[in-house]
């Protein structure tokens, strides 16, 4: 095999001086470096970051908010700023110390609003403000960018570098498709007013109607097609991800076929919907959404065979078809879901799906963490209510369940960790031999026994897993209370 020599990169001049070559190079505020490992990059995103972090710190001492507000300036001013770009860089996430970096703004943001000391550990305060890890939330705002990149047809899919991300997923397909026009329309769209509907029905002599109806529902979502005329009872299962609107557009795809299976019998047909959403994209000549697309193809593909009207129903009246119709969408929804008619999901549903994925695995990391033992305990898992019950306390309470909770204060024996002054037995009861820890104070201590009765509704607790099943403010009142 011969080999190919590269020939010596020649430095270009100017003006007689030799041009030096920089290390980085700054793209739509990206710096892009020539290895691209995006360590400079990083550290410019925590620069800013922390200069940010602090001006609001400030604002916050002056101001004297609350710790909500605080979780909130994190949340929409500061992380911004650490995961500007991410789409490009987040395989820099394979460096522990990138990881760690990023890490340090996070928890000094989530210790601010706890109040929490140095040594309480990342993932235990993570999980009790009910923060992402960095690494998965640099990773999910990498996702969500890279599907609104699709959205726009300029996703190139491949399978190295920054674009495995989607590989990550298993994320259904999306509905969305490049702005399709189309101006030859083949059907009459009639969205008549409530007062021509009193006057009376518009299922005309001679004219075959077909109704649809969509329905969405806690077990499932459904599609439904009657015909009287044509004698035809239909319920299509949809995947629980569809939209209401889009089991709107399909009932009325599904009521073309219909037409089309039968139109040696039919010169004029209507189909009557109550949803004025799903009329109106199909009456406009242009669309985004292949559901929508679809259903234009199957409108259009009748027009030389049945003069066809889509007439607008108003659901609230009882008109027998739509009725029908309704009961057969909600039938369709109570169908097994293995049934389901396989249709693309809209963005809304991926975006929500990709932030659900991304909980489960930061869920499994806490899970399977071999530190944080008491936290663990106390803290099974995310829990979104129990994080908005502690950031709606003062701060002060804030600080003594977080500080309880992670088992990180001067304390018994975590202060003799700490090499801080401590006791050996315990300050409440004084009995020799019961060490002051978490677990002998919340759940067992004796001379705690009548507060925990009045606070928890028990006098000694069986475990700390047990504690966690309290709400925080009875966990808090105990706290308050025992002093
Ligand atoms: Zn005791």
């Amino acid at each position: 095999m011969s080999q190919t020599k590269i020939p010596q990169f020649q430095l270009p001049a100017l003006n007689g001086t030799t041009l030096t070559l920089s290390p980085t190079a700054k793209y739509l505020g990206v710096e892009i470096d020539a290895k691209l490992f995006w360590k400079i990059n990083i550290e410019k995103r925590i620069n800013k970051a922390y200069m940010a972090f602090y001006t609001c710190k400030r604002i916050v001492s002056n101001w004297g908010l609350k710790p909500s507000i605080i979780m909130w300036m994190y949340t929409a001013v500061i992380r911004p700023i650490l995961t500007y770009g991410a789409l490009v860089w987040w395989p820099a996430l394979n460096k522990q110390y990138n990881i760690r970096k990023l890490n340090g703004i996070q928890k000094a943001a989530c210790a601010g609003v706890t109040g929490a000391i140095r040594s309480c550990p990342t993932d235990a305060l993570n999980v009790i403000l009910h923060q992402l890890p960095i690494d998965f939330f640099i990773q999910k705002t990498a996702a969500i960018a890279a599907i609104r990149i699709e959205e726009l047809g300029g996703w190139n899919q491949q399978n190295h570098g920054h674009s495995v991300i989607l590989n990550k997923l298993t994320i259904n397909k999306s509905d969305y498709i490049l702005p399709k026009l189309d101006f030859n329309r083949h059907f009459q769209v009639r969205i008549p007013s409530r007062r021509e509907w009193r006057r009376g029905s518009f299922a005309e002599e001679g004219t075959t109607s077909v109704y649809t109806d969509g329905s969405k529902m806690d077990c499932g979502v459904g599609t439904g097609v009657f015909s009287a005329d044509l004698g035809i009872s239909l319920s299509i299962r949809l995947p629980n991800s569809a939209s209401i609107f889009q089991a709107e557009v399909l009932g009325i795809e599904k009521a073309c076929e219909v037409l089309l299976e039968n139109h040696g019998n039919i010169h004029k047909a209507t189909i009557f919907t109550d949803s004025q959403a799903a009329l109106l994209p199909l009456s406009s000549p242009m669309t985004n959404s292949s559901i929508v697309h679809n259903c234009k193809r199957a409108l259009s593909s009748i027009k030389d065979k049945l003069q066809l009207n889509l007439i607008w129903v108003p659901g609230y009246r009882n008109i027998f078809g739509n009725e029908k119709a309704d009961e057969l969408a909600k039938a369709g929804a109570f169908l097994n879901e293995s049934e389901a008619e396989l249709i693309p999901s809209p963005l809304g549903t991926i975006k929500g799906e990709i932030n659900r994925q991304f909980q489960q695995i930061a869920n499994n990391r806490w899970k399977n963490i071999t530190k944080c033992v008491i936290t663990k305990q106390l803290w099974p898992t995310y829990d979104r209510k129990r994080t908005n019950d502690l950031l709606n306390r003062s701060r002060k309470s804030i600080y003594r369940i977080t500080a309880t909770t992670t088992g990180h204060w001067p304390f018994g024996e975590n202060a003799s960790k700490m090499g801080m002054p401590y006791n050996d037995i315990c300050r409440g009861c004084g009995v020799v031999g019961n060490k002051e820890t978490i677990f002998h104070f919340l759940c067992e201590c004796p001379a705690l026994a009548q507060i925990r009765h009045k606070t928890l509704g028990i006098h000694q607790a069986p475990n700390l897993e047990w504690i966690s099943t309290k709400s925080i403010s009875d966990i808090s009142s105990f706290i308050e209370t025992s002093k």
